[in-house]
Parts: structure tokens; sequence; C-alpha cells
């Protein structure tokens, strides 16, 4: 097929416990994945050599349907910066103070391109995904932390120093919940899956059970009508609201793309985001905006980052 004789890319996802890969064609079609345990305690060697086994799993598997593989993509989360520099990544420390682009380079003989997580998957749903219908939008991933990733006029937005879009550390609350990342107040601290299940612990204070609870669990409780558990969400969606609000003012943005592990409870939260949102924004962007969820669940990392690797690298053929 065309797209093998154009040859494949390979993509990797580092997460703070997995280490995805995946072999991605060029109309973003997974072909082959290979899944293993970051396990970054054991410290950046061990890591480099899981790299090394994953990558040499996809390179088999794309000799086995006669291609090559042209480029890697990794998406990290952290602070990255335009040349693969890892300037801070909270899960990862022994990443810290690396550039992470020469040594992936180095281990895999590939041509490699380096980028925060959420930036690669809003590249992925840029192209395959919920955003493909705009040229700029923001993307949101509410899981254990919140995430973002600007597209403007159809390019990722990192900024000069490779770390915009952090949206999950925008101040929505002055005096609010303090954040690790040494502000108070985050977007992080009321919208994530773990200030989810914190405000529904508040909101049990005494109970039983407190223990077990966690964002899904809340979900549940939702669904069946709990209304403490249907005011958790609103909330969150709530203080979305108040960030997309200041971002379609300043950015007048076609979308707000959700995903994360919290997007799996996106109805519970869109009404209170859009009602919020609506009510702060100017009407022209208000109405503009849409808040959406993302279309490429958790392989959105994998293919943004593989999809990253083609646009840096695409026009090479295969190594
Ligand atoms: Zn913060």
């Amino acid at each position: 097929m065309t797209e093998e004789r154009n040859g494949l890319f390979a993509g990797i996802d580092v997460g703070g416990t997995n280490l995805r890969f995946a072999l991605v064609d060029r109309l973003g079609r997974i072909r082959h994945r290979h899944d293993l345990k970051t396990e970054i305690k054991a410290g950046r060697e061990p890591f480099y050599e899981k790299i090394r086994e994953g990558v040499g799993v996809l390179r088999s598997a794309a000799d086995g349907c006669g291609a090559t593989i042209v480029a890697a993509g990794a998406g990290i989360p952290g602070l990255i910066a335009n040349d693969g520099y890892v300037h801070v990544s909270v899960n990862l420390p022994p990443l810290d103070g690396v550039n992470l682009r020469e040594d992936l380079q180095r281990i895999t003989g590939l041509p490699t391109v380096i980028a925060n997580d959420v930036n690669a998957c809003a590249w992925g749903e840029r192209l395959y995904g919920a955003g493909a219908e705009f040229s700029s939008f923001i993307m949101v991933t509410l899981g254990t932390g919140v995430g973002g990733g600007l597209v403007l006029n159809g390019s990722l937005w990192t900024g000069i120093d490779g770390v915009a879009g952090e949206l999950g550390h925008l101040t929505v609350e002055p005096d609010g919940r303090p954040c690790t990342c040494g502000n108070r107040g985050c977007l992080e601290q009321y919208a994530s899956a773990t200030a989810i299940a914190t405000s529904a612990r508040a909101a049990m204070s005494g109970g039983s059970g407190e223990e077990a609870i966690s964002a899904e669990s809340v979900s549940e409780a939702a669904r069946q009508g709990d209304p403490r558990a249907l005011k958790i969400f609103a909330d969150a969606g709530r203080y979305l609201g108040i960030a997309a609000a200041g971002l379609a003012n300043i950015l007048n943005l076609e979308a707000f793309i959700v995903g994360g592990g919290v997007a799996a409870s996106f109805d519970l939260l869109k009404d209170a985001a859009e009602k919020e949102m609506r009510a702060r924004a100017f009407s022209v962007p208000g109405e503009r905006l849409r808040i959406i969820p993302a279309a490429l669940g958790e392989d959105g990392g994998l293919i943004g980052s593989a999809a990253l690797a083609m646009q840096a690298f695409g026009n090479r053929t295969g190594v």
C-alpha cells in the first residue's frame, strides 16, 4: 500500500506509569502497538533500554509489512523546550535537564521529535480527531492533572520557550486551593480527576468509605442522581467555563476540546461549562466557541506524537 511505501512513524507515549509504543501510518491509523511500564524509578539508562526495546518491536512489525520507520515522536508530561530539552517533568525526575530528543535519536537511530504530551494529543486531534474541522482550538486534558495544548491557525503553538498552553495552572480562584506548582487556585485544583475526588471527600467528611472515592465513583453517583455528585461535576464544569471564557475573549478560538479520563463524564460537565463561559465571554467569541469532547481517547498522545514526527520528517523515506 502507498502509505507503507512512504514509510511508517513511531509514536511513543511516556506516562508516569505506562510507556506505550505505536506504529502509525500517514492516515493516523495504528498498525501495531506495544505496551511497557515506564518504571522511571529504576533510572534513566533502564528507561532508555525500554525505549530501545519498544522501538525494536515496532521495527520488526514494520519489517513484517515490508515498510520502514521514517521517524519517531515522543510525548512526555512536563515543560519541554522546542529543541527537546526537558525543563521539568514532575512524574519523570531522572529526565529533568536532559535533551531527550538527542538521547532518543542516539538510542533509536531515528530522527526524533519530543513534545509535551498534551501538545501531542492536541496535534493528533487536529489531524485525525475532534479538531480536524477547526484551525484554532485548545485541547484540555482532565486526568490526574489538567493539561493544555493550543493549535492556532492550523499550527501547534508551543510558545517562545516551548512551554505554552499550561491551562491547568490558570488561576480561577485567587485565594483557592494550593497547587503543586506553587500557585493557588489553579484550574487543576478544581477540574482534574484528583480534584473531583477531593471535592467528594470534603462533601462526605465524616462519612464512611472516603478512601474509595474516585472521579469514576463520583461520576457513577451523579448518574444515579446523587445531588452532591451532580454539584461536584457542575462546579468542575463552571471552573472550566471560567477558563474557557478568558480564552474565548483573548484568542477567539473555535473549540475547547475536552479529553483525558474525566472526559468520560463530559456530559456531566458540559452544560455548566457552557453556561459559565457564555455568561463571562463577549457574545461574539462566546457564541463561536464550541465545548466538545475529544475523539481519539487514550490513543491521542500516541497518534499525535507520530503525527508530529510525520510533520517534521514526513518528506523523508524510511531508514
Ligand atoms: Zn498550579
